[in-house]
C-alpha cells in the first residue's frame, strides 16, 4: 500500500522527473514515475517543460544560441509576474 500511496504523490513525482535528467533512475522507480504520468495531466506538462528546459539549457552551452540571448531572457512583465506569486505563497518546506 505505501508504494501505490508513493507513486500518486506528485511531489515525490517531480522529484523523479528532475532526477531522471541528471541520472538513471532504478526499475522501481521508473516505473513509479511512468504510472504517475499516464494518470497525472498537471505531472505530465511539468515533465514535458523540464525536458524542454532540459534540451534549452543543453543548447545554450553548447553556443548553439550565441549572439541571441535577448530571446533567452524573461520580459519585465513576466519577471514581476513570478516575483510577485513567489511572494504570496512562498514554500512551506
Ligand atoms: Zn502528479
Amino acid at each position: 500500500m505505501g508504494a501505490l500511496i508513493d507513486m500518486l504523490n506528485c511531489r515525490k513525482n517531480s522529484y523523479r522527473v528532475v532526477l531522471s535528467l541528471d541520472q538513471d533512475l532504478s526499475l522501481l522507480d521508473r516505473l513509479a514515475m511512468r504510472l504517475h504520468l499516464s494518470i497525472c495531466k498537471p505531472c505530465k506538462r511539468f515533465s514535458k517543460q523540464m525536458a524542454t528546459l532540459d534540451l534549452i539549457q543543453q543548447r545554450y552551452c553548447q553556443g548553439e544560441w550565441a549572439g541571441q540571448e535577448q530571446h533567452l531572457r524573461l520580459s519585465e512583465k513576466a519577471r514581476q509576474r513570478i516575483l510577485s506569486r513567489l511572494q504570496e505563497k512562498p514554500f512551506d518546506d
